[in-house]
């Protein structure tokens, strides 16, 4: 644990001059203030930094815009972005008027989950482990001297498909479609660059285990660091996109969370590893299916049975469904099983250590804010807990393979975004127990989602359309 007066001597040490508040918006963008230093002080850890939230999206109206910046001073990193030295801090937003959390800043939102969860006895820590893939495309679009990135609209299959056929003909070590899982360079094209990202976050604090090419070609990557604590890991992933879109601008590519940027080809999950511990013990391990214990059961239970709900928050892009179809490695069904890559919930074969015993939940994208998503797959296990929801049988079969007879038994996920918030519009009571999403805030975020995102997208015409 840091203490602001660990801070504020690290700043005046180093005479850092500038210091840079990070806090999230509702979607789910880290928006940021510069103060010069002898803007911040002990109050600002504890009253804190006075800002106008108007403008923010989702939040305040104009007549009512004064909010207030808490910095963590456990988030505290050397912006290795800015030229000039900057201390930067995560923060929390509060209402000056009460100095309570603002019901509507979604870290604050992670942190009351966490809470709430301490108050049904049922745990007293959320683990989480996202995995988060991305795409990196070269920023010049049609530069046919490059792997990736190179995106055209095909004229017979009136298909965006990637770069393979470009005219020109093909220059080599490229693989197929699905192929790119993952050979070395000359083909891994982006060894280096996944290696000063990874470098980056451990520079600046984030505990890194790895990265790899991922399945997609042309560029498809994925960094992993260690699972933490609810919000840690949702700061952590935060820092995690910040970090990978940032180095990879600073070589003229753009990375995209985008969930399904390439027709054809796998899209990019974000799946999120979870389990409830306990004074210091896990409480996931147990002797039920795949070493459970019965609380894990039930909580996957919750997930399977909130998740059509639950998706307008961890997939809350229209591009997300696109992600969600069969033969991608990216779940359709709404089942568990051990070991089994085709279920949208996951129990990884993690040896006899019972600490190591999680569940890994497929759905999600990083399109999804982290902490909101996090906050809600934990209030849907706990709802499954409370009202020990039986999560039925596995399914230990690879879902693709099943007759269409078969496949009718297993519930899907939603075809949609507007599905999704429908479904949240019926379901939602998970959520707000404990009043941790408060209702007007979820009401918002559907009202939000469909006149910026789902209406939006819908009344474009798309490429794919002039061909019919
Ligand atoms: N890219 C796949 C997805 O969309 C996941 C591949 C993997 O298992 O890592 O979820
Ligand atoms: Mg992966
Ligand atoms: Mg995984």
């Amino acid at each position: 644990m840091t203490t602001p007066q660990e801070i504020l001597e690290w700043i005046k040490r180093d005479n850092i001059q500038l210091i840079d508040l990070k806090f999230i918006d509702t979607p789910g963008i880290w928006q940021h203030l510069t103060l010069y230093q002898d803007q911040i002080d002990e109050s600002s850890f504890s009253v804190g930094v006075p800002f106008d939230g108007s403008s923010i999206r989702g939040w305040k109206s104009i007549n009512e815009s004064d909010m207030l910046m808490v910095p963590d001073p456990d988030t505290a990193w050397i912006d290795p972005f800015y030229e000039v030295p900057t201390l930067s801090l995560i923060c929390s937003i509060r209402e000056p008027r009460t100095g309570e959390p603002y019901g509507r800043d979604p870290r604050s939102i992670a942190q009351k989950a966490v809470d709430y969860l301490k108050s049904t006895g049922i745990g007293d820590t959320a683990f989480f482990g996202p995995e988060a893939e991305f795409f990196l495309f070269d920023s010049v679009r049609f530069d046919q001297t490059q792997n990736s990135g190179y995106y055209y609209v095909d004229s017979d299959e009136g298909i965006w498909n990637s770069g393979r056929e470009e005219p020109g003909g093909n220059l080599g070590y490229k693989p197929r479609n699905k192929e790119g899982y993952f050979p070395v360079a000359p083909t891994d094209t982006s060894q280096d660059i996944r290696s000063e990202m990874l470098l980056t976050m451990l520079k600046i604090g984030v505990p890194i285990e790895k990265h790899h090419h991922e399945v997609a070609t042309g560029g498809q990557c994925e960094l992993g660091f260690r699972f933490g604590k609810l919000v840690q890991a949702a700061d952590w992933l935060l820092t995690y996109k910040y970090v990978i879109k940032n180095v990879a601008r600073k070589h003229g590519k753009s990375a995209t969370f985008m969930p399904k940027p390439v027709f054809g080809d796998n899209g990019s999950g974000m799946h999120v590893h979870q389990s409830i511990w306990n004074n210091g013990e896990p409480t996931f391990a147990g002797d039920k299916y795949a070493g459970l214990s019965q609380n894990a059961l039930w909580y996957i239970g919750g997930i399977l049975k909130h998740a059509p709900s639950l998706l307008a928050f961890t997939n809350p892009t229209t591009n997300s469904y696109k992600r969600l179809v069969p033969g991608f490695e990216a779940p359709v069904n709404l089942a568990y099983s051990q070991g089994n890559r085709s279920a949208s919930v996951r129990i990884p074969l993690s040896g006899p250590n019972p600490k190591a015993k999680r569940l890994e939940f497929r759905c999600p994208d990083a399109t999804s804010n982290p902490y909101l998503a996090f906050a809600a797959m934990l209030l849907a296990g706990i709802d499954g807990i409370k009202n020990q929801i039986d999560p039925g049988e596995p399914l230990d079969v690879d879902i693709y393979e099943l007759s269409p007879e078969e496949l009718s038994k297993v519930p899907s996920t939603p075809g949609s975004l507007r599905d999704a918030l429908e479904n949240l519009e019926r379901d939602h009571e998970f959520l707000t127990a404990g009043n941790v999403f408060p209702e007007d805030f979820i009401e918002s975020w559907i009202t939000y989602k469909l006149d910026r995102e789902v209406i939006p997208v819908s009344i474009r015409p798309h490429p794919y359309e002039f061909l019919l």
